[in-house]
């Protein structure tokens, strides 16, 4: 069965923290389910990659909600090549160095950064509803960006197999010290007073350690088929 069993396409929300198997998971999914994909987390790189750019003091927190409304920021979901734009330029590859993952966190906990970028994410989830469904992840899509959305996910790892997973994506980088950096992130973002990453009542938490990708992408796809099958069934009474 597809993820289209109903006239909204599904929407599928995964949080948790960095390393935890989110964008894999994600991307897999939707591949396999034909749906849009979104990396939040991509959106706030973005950001942080400007404000850089444009030396803005990132510990300035005024500086930058004054500069939040500037980049022209555009996200291409395709889950086999998503993109990311500022301004027109691709920067998939710079958002992604260590510059950059050192102060998103600080970047991100600016609520002026927070409300222009949440407002694009419902805008892409809402255009991706009307042609078949997206599955997006970040931090507080299950309980901010998209509270109402059929499958809410909190994936977990341990931290030594986040750190693996991360040192392996990174090639020949330590792992203490990306353990170390996931850690300072993690607290970062889950304490700061702005939509910090929590897991809901209703989110799925998944443990994912000592899981392969493969499994748990069948798992995601599997409740996303049921969620995907309860909105038609639920459509069709309400039609008879
Ligand atoms: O997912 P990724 O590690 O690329 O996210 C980078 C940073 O962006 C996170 O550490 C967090 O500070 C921020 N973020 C956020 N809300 C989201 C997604 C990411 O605050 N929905």
């Amino acid at each position: 069965m597809s993820a289209q069993g109903s006239a909204e396409g599904v929407v599928v929300a995964i949080d948790g923290p960095s390393g935890s198997g989110k964008s894999s998971t994600a991307r897999g999914v939707a591949s396999a389910r034909g749906l849009r994909y979104l990396d939040t987390g991509a959106m706030y790189r973005a950001m942080t990659w400007w404000m850089q750019h444009h030396r803005i003091d990132i510990g300035d927190a005024a500086a930058v909600a004054e500069a939040a409304g500037r980049p022209d920021i555009t996200m291409g979901t395709d889950p086999a090549a998503p993109t990311v734009r500022v301004d027109g330029t691709d920067v998939a590859r710079e958002i992604r160095t260590q510059q950059v993952t050192a102060q998103v966190s600080a970047v991100s906990a600016v609520p002026a950064v927070r409300e222009r970028l949440v407002a694009m994410q419902r805008e892409i989830i809402a255009q991706a509803r009307r042609s078949g469904g997206i599955v997006v992840e970040g931090r507080d899509i299950t309980t901010v960006v998209a509270p109402d959305a059929p499958v809410k996910l909190y994936l977990t790892a341990s931290a030594e197999a986040r750190a693996h997973r991360r040192s392996g994506e990174l090639s020949g980088s330590d792992v203490a010290a990306i353990q170390a950096d996931l850690a300072r992130r993690d607290l970062l973002d889950s304490s700061r007073e702005d939509s910090p990453l929590t897991r809901t009542a209703d989110a799925l938490e998944l443990e994912t350690t000592g899981l392969g990708l493969d499994e748990v992408i069948a798992l995601v796809v599997e409740l996303t088929d049921r969620a995907a099958a309860a909105a038609g069934e639920a459509e069709r009474s309400a039609a008879s």
